[in-house]
This record gives C-alpha cells, structure tokens and sequence, in this order.
C-alpha cells in the first residue's frame, strides 16, 4: 500500500513538472515572438506610405514610426510645414533602412527608430537644416555613434542660424535642467521649482545646453 501510494505520488510529481515545463516553454516563446517579430528586427527595410508630421511616417502595411531621437515643430508653430515637407520630400514612396534602439515601440505602439533612405541618415538630414531639435529620453544611449552624428548636425544649424535657430528669442541670464533630464528651461519654468535641491544644473545660455545634449521645453520654450 504505501509504496503504490509513493508511486502515484511521484507520477503526480513528475506530471506536474511536465506541465510547469510546457507553460515556461510556451510563455518563453511568446515572449521571444514579441521581441523580435517580423515588423521589429532590427535594420527592417520599409516602405514609407505618408507623413504624419515633421517626425512622423506611416509604414506599408499600418505601422506608424516616429523619428527616435529629435522632435519638430507642433502645428501651431513656426516651420511646421517646412519640417513635414522636408520628411515628405524625402521618404515618400521610398524604401527606407530602419535602426532600433534598446525600446523598438513607444507606449502609443509606435515603432521608434533611425530612418536611413539609401545612404542618407535622415533624423540627421532634419537637424542639419533645423527643422527639428535633439529630443533625447532617459532610456536613449547619449554617446551612441547615431546621438553623436545628430548633435553635430544640431550644432551646425544652430551656428548656420538655419530655420528654427534663425527665429528671434527673448534670453535669459541663465537656463535651468536637472540632472539625467534632457531638458532644460527658463528660470521661471514650473518645472524649475519641482527639481529637487542637488540635482539643478545651470547653463549661461541656450547655446551651452543645446551644445550638451539638452532640448528645449515644451511649455517654457526657452
Ligand atoms: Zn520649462
């Protein structure tokens, strides 16, 4: 008797592990088919379809990327159509070369990456003429070889005065960021008084923060 009820014991057992080891293979695999799905590899080459935006293109077959790393002008601001005109001059009805970085979609579903048509890098293309700013988030790598090329091209609109660096602005003695932010304000910015002490850091003008990395604010649009 109790060594038929050991036995059935271990069968038990030795079910139970199957079935714990079949789901950890099958959530496994789902999450490996999320991760790297045909729409999502890396390098993917698409068919752009239509602009949205300055920085953003609807692909053959339903997605929608947003430029990973820059942000241009709202439809209420100066050089809105210049930007979208610009991005639709370049990519529509052409193939264009996708990079990722680490997070493939935004929390809109939205693939993020770096759009190259042929050889052309074209988040670089938008910066270089300024029709666009650096717009970096805490996850992108600042000192990526993609980052880099981007700052360059930002700098070089910027001392050119090109587009949306040509447009006239009221300076303030200093601008403000806090730390690991990537953006920085006007003194008088409400999100200046919620950086908490420590963690401010102090540019003596525009130029020098642009220069670092940072972009401007949505709301103090120093
Ligand atoms: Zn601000």
């Amino acid at each position: 008797m109790v060594r038929r009820y050991k036995s059935a014991s271990g069968r038990h057992r030795l079910v139970n592990l199957i079935v714990v080891t079949v789901l950890v293979v099958v959530i496994l695999v789902f999450r490996l088919v999320e991760e790297i799905g045909p729409d999502k590899s890396p390098g993917e080459r698409f068919v752009i379809v239509r602009v949205i935006d300055g920085d953003t293109v609807d692909l053959k077959g339903g997605d929608r990327l947003r430029l990973l790393a820059i942000d241009t002008p709202e439809k209420d601001e100066p050089f809105y159509e210049q930007a979208r005109f610009f991005l639709e001059s370049l990519t529509v009805g052409k193939t264009a070369r996708v990079e990722y970085e680490s997070r493939r979609r935004d929390r809109y579903g939205r693939l993020l990456g770096y759009v190259y048509i042929d050889t052309l890098f074209v988040n670089k293309a938008i910066l270089e003429n300024g029709l666009g700013y650096l717009y970096l988030f805490k996850d992108n790598d600042p000192h990526s070889p993609q980052v880099q090329q981007l700052l360059a091209a930002q700098r070089q609109a910027l001392t050119g005065k090109r587009a949306l660096w040509s447009l006239s602005y009221e300076p303030e003695n200093y601008y403000v960021a806090a730390r690991d932010s990537y953006r920085f304000h006007r003194p008088g910015c409400r999100s200046v008084a919620a950086i908490k002490p420590g963690r401010e850091i102090r540019f003596k003008n525009r130029e020098e923060a642009l220069s670092e990395g940072y972009s401007p604010c949505r709301n103090c649009k120093p």
